[in-house]
C-alpha cells in the first residue's frame, strides 16, 4: 500500500507513502482516491486533509510510468473526484510538492505549508506542461501574472512567495499536521472554496501576446513554454471545464512532440553520470576540507571560486606577486559585479575573497586535501609543478589536473603517488559552466574517483567521467566539429552562414563566434605542438592565417570576424573573406552553396561518429554522458537531447551511418572513417542504449 486513511476525531486523515519522495504512482492515486471515498461516506468525518509520511510532500508524477502510459485513473480523474469531495480537504505541505504533487495541493479546498517547503511546477524542463489542471487552477488562485512565470520557469517557489501570491493558505513553522487539521475544521461549515469555481483574476490587456514574446527570447525553440502561455491564456477566457479540455490537447501535443523526449532523456540521462562501473557502492570519498589552487589564470582563478562559493577555503599558488594579485583581481572583479547585480551582498563578497589565500610557496599547500593544477597546458610546466607537489603534498591528497588534451597517465607518472591523481576538467568560465570531466587514468584509485564525484556536487558541477585520451570526451570530439565547418567555409559557405545555421539548431554560438570568443590562438598554439601528420591537411589554414595576421579574435577586435570596440557583434570580414579564397585556390577547392541542414549534418555528424569512438574505446560509459558533455560544457540544446540521442533519434543511426559513408567516400577514411561501434550497432539492429 502507498498510503493509508486515519480518522483522528472528527478529520480524515489521507496519508500518502510511497518512499522516498512519494511520487505519484498508480498506487498513491488509488490511495487518494479511497481515501476520498471513505471520508467522503463516514458521517462522523466532517472534514479531510492530504498529508505525506517521510522527508517530503508529494515530489511529482512517476515518470517510469510515462513510457508504459498511464494506469487509470488518471492525475486528473482523481483531482476531479476531489472536486466532487462535499467536505473542506485541506493539503499539508512539507518537503517539496511538485507537479501533480502541487496539483493535487491545487485540487484541494486549502493548503496549509510548512514554512520550509517548495512548491512548483516543473514540467515544462521535460518538455510538457501541468497536465492535472495545474494551469487552470493556479492562475485562478495566483493571477496569470504570477502563475505563469512559475509554470515557464519550472523552478520551484517557497512556501511564503506562494502564500504571497494566494496559491498556500497558510504558512506554519512547524506541527504541520495539527495546523492543517486545525485549518480543515475551521473551513466546516462555511461555502467549499472549490478552485475550479473561483473567478480568473483579470488579465491586463496584450498580456499573453506580450508573454509569447518574452517567453520565445527566454525559451529559444522550445516548444511546451508556448502551449503553457496558451493553456493560461485558455484559463482566462474558457470556462474551467472548457479549460481544462484545452490543457488535456495542449498536453497530449507537448507529449507528442519529440523535445518532450529529447528532455526526458536527457533527465534520466543525468541521473546515470554518478553510477560508475568498477566502482564498488562502498569505496567512501575522502575527506575535502581544504584545496589549493595551482595557476591563477582563466581557468584557475573560476576553479577557486567555485569552492569559495560552496565555504571552503583555497589557497591560490602562482609564480609571481604579480599574477596571484592580477587574479584574485579578476576573482574580486566577478564577485563585484555579481554583487553588483544584487545576486550577493557586499559581506559575502568580503566573506568569499576571505576563504582565498594567495601564495608563491609549495610549503604552503601541504594542508590541501585536494590539489588542481591549472598551469599552460604544456608537459615540461606541469612536470615541474606535479613534481613539487609530490614533494609537499600531504599523504591521501587528491592530485588533480586541469588539462584539456594531455594524457593523464603521464602527469601522473610525475609523482611516486599516481594513484592520487586523475583530471578535473573545467570548462571556461569554470565559474559558470556546470560540466566537469572527471577523467580516470590508468592507475586513479577508486576512492580518488569517489572524491572527485562527491567533491563534483558539493560545487554544484554536473561530474562526468571520462577516459583518458586525447581530449577527453568533450574536445575530443569537437575536433570532429570544428574541423567540418572549417572545410565548410573552404567548400562555399560562409562563416556566418555555418554560424547562423547551428544557432537557428538551437547552440548558442556559432562554432566561428566561439574561436574569436576562445582566442584563435590558443588553437594555433596547440596545433603547433601537434605532429602535423595528425591535422586536416587544409582545414585549419584560414585559422592560421588569421592568427598570423594579428587578427586573435575578440580580444583583438578582429578575428574570423570584425569587432567594432566594446562591441561583441560579428560582422562579416572581407580580410577573412581573402583568406579563405586564397586557401580555396591553393588547395583547388571546388565551390558550391549548402543548405543549412547539410551544415548541421555534417557538423554534429563528424562529431557523432567520434562519439561512437569514444563509446567503443570505453572513454565513455554511456551514450547518454557523452549528450551530458555536450549540454553541459558546450551549449548544445537539451530539447535535441544531446549529439548521440540527436543522431540516433533525428537522423537514424542506419542513415548516420550511410550519411557518413558517403562522406568518407568524398572525403577519405582518414577523417570519415566509420565508427566500427556504429557499423555494429546497425548490422545487429541495436540502439547506442545497448552501448555499454
Ligand atoms: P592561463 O594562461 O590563463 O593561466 C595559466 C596561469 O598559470 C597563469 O596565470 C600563469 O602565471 C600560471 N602558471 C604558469 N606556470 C606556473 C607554475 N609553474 N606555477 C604556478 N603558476 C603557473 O591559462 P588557462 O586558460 O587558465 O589554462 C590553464 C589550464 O587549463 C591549461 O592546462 C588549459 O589547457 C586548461 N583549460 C583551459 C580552458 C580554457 O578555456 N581556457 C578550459 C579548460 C581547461
Amino acid at each position: 500500500m502507498a498510503g493509508r486513511f486515519e480518522v483522528r476525531g472528527d478529520v480524515g486523515i489521507i496519508w500518502i507513502d510511497n518512499p522516498p519522495v512519494n511520487a505519484i504512482s498508480h498506487a498513491v492515486r488509488l490511495v487518494l482516491v479511497d481515501g476520498l471515498k471513505q471520508a467522503a461516506g463516514n458521517d462522523a468525518v466532517k472534514a479531510a486533509v492530504i498529508a505525506c509520511e517521510g522527508r517530503t510532500s508529494m515530489a511529482g508524477a512517476d515518470i517510469t510510468e510515462f513510457a508504459g502510459g498511464m494506469k487509470e485513473p488518471g492525475l486528473p480523474e482523481v483531482i476531479a473526484e476531489m472536486d466532487r469531495f462535499g467536505k473542506p480537504l485541506v493539503a499539508a505541505i512539507h518537503g517539496t510538492a511538485l507537479g501533480g504533487g502541487f496539483e493535487v495541493a491545487l485540487g484541494c479546498h486549502a493548503r496549509v505549508a510548512l514554512a520550509t517547503a517548495k512548491v512548483g511546477l516543473p514540467e515544462v524542463k521535460l518538455g510538457i506542461l501541468p497536465g492535472a489542471g495545474g494551469t487552470q487552477r493556479l492562475p485562478r488562485l495566483a493571477g496569470a501574472e504570477a502563475a505563469l512565470p512559475v509554470m515557464i520557469s519550472g523552478d520551484p517557489i517557497s512556501a511564503e512567495q506562494a502564500a504571497g501570491m494566494g496559491a498556500v493558505d497558510k504558512v506554519v513553522q512547524d506541527n504541520l499536521l495539527d495546523a492543517a487539521i486545525a485549518y480543515a475544521r475551521e473551513l466546516v461549515g462555511q461555502e467549499l472554496r472549490r478552485v475550479r469555481d473561483m473567478p480568473m483574476p483579470a488579465v491586463p490587456a496584450g498580456f499573453f501576446e506580450e508573454a509569447r514574446k518574452a517567453t520565445a527570447k527566454q525559451k529559444r525553440n522550445l516548444y511546451s513554454p508556448q502551449r503553457i502561455v496558451d493553456a493560461v491564456e485558455a484559463a482566462a477566457t474558457l470556462p474551467f471545464d472548457e479549460g481544462m479540455a484545452r490543457e488535456r490537447e495542449l498536453f497530449m501535443d507537448c507529449l507528442r512532440n519529440p523535445q518532450a523526449r529529447a528532455l526526458q532523456h536527457v533527465f534520466f540521462a543525468e541521473r546515470q553520470i554518478a553510477k560508475i562501473p568498477n566502482l564498488a557502492a562502498d569505496v567512501k570519498p575522502r575527506e575535502v576540507r581544504k584545496v589549493a589552487v595551482i595557476g591563477a589564470g582563466t581557468m584557475g582563478g573560476g576553479i577557486a571560486m567555485n569552492f569559495a562559493n560552496a565555504g571552503i577555503p583555497v589557497t591560490i599558488l602562482e609564480m609571481s606577486q604579480e599574477a596571484v594579485d592580477r587574479g584574485l583581481g579578476v576573482i574580486r572583479k566577478n564577485y563585484d559585479a555579481t554583487a553588483a547585480k544584487g545576486r550577493m551582498t557586499a559581506e559575502q563578497v568580503e566573506q568569499r575573497m576571505g576563504l582565498l589565500t594567495p601564495t608563491l610557496s609549495y610549503d604552503d599547500l601541504g594542508d590541501a586535501d585536494l590539489i588542481i593544477e591549472a598551469v599552460f597546458e604544456t608537459l615540461e610546466v606541469k612536470h615541474k609543478v606535479f613534481e613539487q607537489l609530490d614533494r609537499v603534498a600531504k599523504p591521501g591528497a587528491v592530485l588533480a589536473s586541469n588539462t584539456s588534451y594531455l594524457s593523464i597517465d603521464t602527469i601522473a607518472g610525475y609523482t611516486k603517488r599516481p594513484a592520487d591523481v586523475l583530471g578535473m576538467h573545467f570548462f571556461s568560465p569554470a565559474n559558470v559552466m556546470k560540466l566537469l570531466e572527471i577523467v580516470r587514468g590508468a592507475q586513479t584509485a577508486p576512492d580518488v574517483l569517489a572524491t572527485a564525484l562527491d567533491v563534483a556536487k558539493k560545487i554544484r558541477k554536473v561530474g562526468v567521467v571520462a577516459g583518458n585520451c586525447h581530449g577527453f570526451i568533450g574536445n575530443r570530439m569537437l575536433e570532429g566539429y570544428a574541423r567540418e565547418a572549417n572545410v565548410l567555409v573552404l567548400e562555399g559557405a560562409t562563416p556566418q552562414q555555418v554560424d547562423t545555421a547551428l544557432v537557428k539548431f538551437g547552440m548558442p554560438m556559432g562554432l566561428f563566434q566561439m574561436m574569436d570568443l576562445a582566442g584563435l590562438d590558443i588553437g594555433y598554439k596547440s596545433r603547433k605542438d601537434r605532429d602535423p601528420a595528425s591535422l586536416h591537411p587544409y582545414a585549419y589554414r584560414m585559422s592560421d592565417m588569421l592568427v598570423e595576421a594579428g587578427r586573435m579574435g575578440q580580444k583583438t577586435q578582429a578575428g574570423v570576424y570584425d569587432y567594432a570596440p566594446g562591441d561583441r557583434t560579428p560582422k562579416p570580414s572581407d580580410i577573412t573573406a581573402k583568406f579563405i579564397r586564397e586557401v580555396v585556390e591553393e588547395v583547388g577547392l571546388p565551390q558550391r552553396s549548402f543548405t543549412d541542414e547539410e551544415i548541421i549534418e555534417r557538423c554534429f555528424l563528424a562529431l557523432f561518429n567520434i562519439g561512437c569512438e569514444v563509446l567503443r574505446e570505453g572513454m565513455a560509459y554511456r551514450a547518454g554522458d557523452i549528450d551530458i558533455v555536450y549540454l553541459y560544457g558546450y551549449g548544445f540544446p537539451a530539447y535535441r537531447g544531446g549529439p548521440m540521442f540527436w543522431a540516433e533519434n533525428s537522423i537514424g543511426l542506419a542513415n548516420a551511418l550511410d550519411k557518413i559513408r558517403g562522406y568518407a567516400a568524398a572525403y577519405g577514411d582518414r577523417w570519415w572513417k566509420p565508427s566500427p561501434l556504429l557499423e555494429k550497432l546497425v548490422a545487429e539492429g541495436r540502439s547506442l542504449k545497448d552501448a555499454v
